[in-house]
Parts: structure tokens; C-alpha cells; sequence
């Protein structure tokens, strides 16, 4: 069973109150530097439109400090963004709240095709809460609830879960977008093509450690890149230099490399490392096999490593990709995620599936323009990240199933 989406549902003249994700990295002039959470919004929030609906749109941004309107967090540049993709509709933005007087007003006097927008919820501390008084208010402007925030989906904020749970009765669906992200992170894995190939990077072991158990079980072979490689190869007893590792996190990487062993599960780490003197683009550079001198850091996997990978990856019918295999926002330290990105695209164009995580390998193959060659890349990090571990998430649970 698959979760209703709000393609399936009549809307016509009803208020339809849409948790959208438009939590979008801003530059210091507050422009919005990444359209990509906004602009795959933009199915649902269209299809609502053309049925005739009344869309009343909320979401978070950042982290205010939830005590009330802060200028730097309020949602203004996501819907200046919304204005220029929506020129003919009419978009009232509800600036400073999302529970007060205005609020109300606004939701009561929308009309068919119309959208009403509500500053950031984040504004009151209520939300992060899961406040049922403060979810009853916004429960109160909806005819049909609408999910289409995955990148907020692990958590029970409560616009996420207190505000669908307030309204049970009413339709309670899954935005195209979020559906979209279930299929490739939750159903995709589940049953993948094999061979099943998972490509790992970043900084943290302790952050991916959940994701690489799930995974162990599932798929044929783990690809091991960027920092948290390190870890790894330390736990092995090899020299790393003055490579990032997580020291605390050594007995763990062992146990990862015998249950792999066990399940027969192929563990491939780096065999040979780009290193620097320091991340910086004038560092001097050295390829390093195996054992890397003190006072080098590995910063980025070297071309052995990426003929390892890419031949793993081109045998693939499904890849999963998580984490950058280097400093990939400085060079020369960019290349082996730049190869290993378009060894996956070359991979998905000979017909395999490919999905990406949110986050940083996310703005790793945006940084690249490689956006649309994969078959999905993720608008949550944490959240994609999270289903990676196998979780299930309470706010999709309760949505309707079709
Ligand atoms: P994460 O958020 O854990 O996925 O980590 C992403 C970050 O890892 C990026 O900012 C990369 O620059 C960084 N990174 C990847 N490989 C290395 C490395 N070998 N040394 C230091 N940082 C790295």
C-alpha cells in the first residue's frame, strides 16, 4: 500500500493546508541560493491550483529562536521566489505569524485558486514542540491536509504530526513530492535490482552508522569514500596521517568490517588518497597508497580508488549514494566525487536506478550541474538519511493509504 496523494483527491473550492519544505539555504543578502526544495513543490502546489483549490501553504526556515518574528528567518525570499513562478495567482503572505488574527483573516477570505502563505512556524516555539493547542489552530484552516515537506518528515514537529492528527476525518495525503521520495528511499531499496551497490562518504562514521548496518544486509557492496574512510583504515592499523578520524568510533568500523565479512557483503575502502598539507585550494599535493606520512591528510579518493568504485558501480542496477568521497567544494580535491558522480549518471543512462541523499552529496551534484541525470536526488538529509537506516516515520504513517 502506497500513501494517497493529493492528485487523487477532489480539492475544488476546499481549503487545502499544505506542509510544504521551503526551509532553503539563503545568502547573506537573504536570496535563496538553492530553488530545488521550492521548484519540486511546485507539481503539488499546481495541481491544487488548476482543480480550483484553496492552498494555504506552511513551513519552517532555520532555527529561530521560536519566541516570536525574526526578520533574518522569515519565509519573505521563498515566496518572493513563488510570486515569480506563480505571476497569475494571487498569494497573500501572512507575514510575521501563522496563528494570529491576520492569519485567520487570510484563510477566511481565500478564494478558489488562490494561496494563502503563513510566515515561518518555527516562529513560535510550539512547533518544535508538537504543541496540540497550537496544531489545533492551524488544524482549524484546513479541509484536507497535505504532507509535502519529506525533508521535515522525521521529525514530529506540529505541522508534521499534531496538526494531521487534529484533523483525522478529514483527508490526510501525501504531496507528489513526497511520494516521490518514499518510492526511491523506502520501496526502491526494499526490492532493488541487484547487483545493489551503496556508495558512502562525509565526515562521520557515527552519523552514517545506522544507514551502513541497514545497508550491510541489503545490498552487495559498500563503497567507502571521504573522511569517514579514515576510521576505517586507522581500525585496519594502517597510517592515516593527519586525516580526520573519529577515534571513538574505531571499534565500531571494526565490527563493520567483520559483519560485512560475515554477510559476505563487499567492504571496499580507499586504496589510494589525494592528500594536502590542509584543506585549501594553494595546499601542496600528494597521492599516498595505503599509508599516508604525518602531516598529510587524505582530502580526497585517488584515481585507483576511483577505478575500484566506477567498476563496481557500472555492474549496478541499483545504486544508493550518500556523502561526498572528498573535499569536493575545494579543488584539486573535487575530482574523485566529480568522477564517481558521473560514474553513477553513466550508470542510470544504461538503465539502472539511482538515488541520491539529501544534504551534502545533494549540493555535491548541484555544485556539479548534475541535478536531473540521476533518477532521484533526495530534498532531505537527515530525513533521507534516516530511511536509509530503515526507519518509518509516523507523520507518513498516519496519511491515508490508497
Ligand atoms: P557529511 O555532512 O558527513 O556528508 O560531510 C560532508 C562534508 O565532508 C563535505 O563538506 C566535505 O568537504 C567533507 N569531506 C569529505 N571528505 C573529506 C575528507 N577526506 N577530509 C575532510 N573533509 C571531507
Amino acid at each position: 500500500m502506497a500513501c494517497k496523494t493529493i492528485d487523487q483527491i477532489d480539492v475544488a473550492s476546499k481549503r487545502v493546508l499544505m506542509r510544504v519544505d521551503f526551509n532553503v539555504p539563503l545568502d547573506d543578502e537573504g536570496n535563496v541560493t538553492d530553488n530545488r526544495r521550492i521548484g519540486q513543490s511546485m507539481p503539488s502546489i499546481q495541481s491544487v491550483l488548476d482543480r480550483k483549490g484553496r492552498l494555504i501553504l506552511m513551513s519552517h526556515l532555520g532555527r529561530p529562536e521560536g519566541n516570536g518574528y525574526e526578520q533574518a528567518y522569515s519565509l519573505k525570499p521563498a515566496v518572493d521566489r513563488l510570486r515569480e513562478l506563480l505571476p497569475d495567482v494571487k498569494i497573500t503572505f501572512v507575514e510575521k505569524d501563522c496563528v494570529g488574527e491576520e492569519a485567520k483573516k487570510a484563510v477566511e477570505s481565500i478564494k478558489d485558486g488562490e494561496i494563502v502563505i503563513l510566515d515561518n512556524l518555527r516562529f513560535h516555539e510550539e512547533e518544535r514542540k508538537g504543541d496540540a493547542g497550537f496544531a489545533a489552530k492551524l488544524a482549524s484552516y484546513g479541509d484536507i491536509y497535505c504532507n509535502e515537506a519529506f525533508g521535515t518528515s522525521h521529525r514530529e514537529d506540529a505541522s508534521m504530526f499534531a496538526v494531521p492528527k487534529a484533523m483525522e476525518g478529514k483527508p490526510r495525503v501525501a504531496g507528489l513530492l513526497l511520494r516521490k521520495e518514499l518510492r526511491y528511499l523506502s520501496e526502491t531499496i526494499s526490492n532493488a535490482e541487484r547487483p545493489f551497490v551503496a556508495v558512502l562518504g562525509g565526515v562521520k562514521v557515527s552519523d552514517k552508522l545506522g544507514a551502513i548496518r541497514s545497508l550491510l544486509d541489503r545490498v552487495d557492496s559498500i563503497l567507502v569514500g571521504g573522511a569517514m574512510a579514515y576510521t576505517f583504515i586507522k581500525a585496519l592499523g594502517h597510517e592515516v596521517g593527519s586525516s580526520l578520524v573519529q577515534l571513538g568510533m574505531l571499534k565500531q568500523a571494526e565490527q563493520i568490517i567483520e559483519e560485512a565479512a560475515e554477510r559476505e557483503t563487499k567492504l571496499f575502502l580507499p586504496v589510494d588518497h589525494v592528500c594536502g598539507k590542509q584543506i585549501s585550494k594553494q595546499t601542496p599535493v600528494k597521492v599516498f597508497k595505503e599509508s599516508i606520512e604525518a602531516g598529510w591528510m587524505g582530502l580526497d579518493i585517488g584515481p585507483e580508488t576511483v577505478n575500484q568504485f566506477t567498476e563496481q558501480i557500472g555492474r549496478a542496477r541499483t545504486i544508493v549514494w550518500n556523502g561526498p568521497m572528498g573535499v569536493y567544494e575545494t579543488e584539486p580535491f573535487d575530482v574523485g566525487t566529480h568522477r564517481i558522480a558521473e560514474s553513477i549518471v553513466t550508470a542510470t543512462e544504461r538503465g539502472a536506478t539511482s538515488v541520491v541523499g539529501g544534504g551534502d552529496s545533494a549540493a555535491a551534484v548541484d555544485h556539479f550541474r548534475m541535478v536531473d541525470r540521476f533518477s532521484h536526488v533526495s530534498t532531505g538529509g537527515g530525513a533521507s538519511l534516516q530511511m536509509l537506516e530503515g526507519k518509518r516515520f509516523a507523520t507518513v504513517d498516519l496519511l491515508d493509504q490508497s
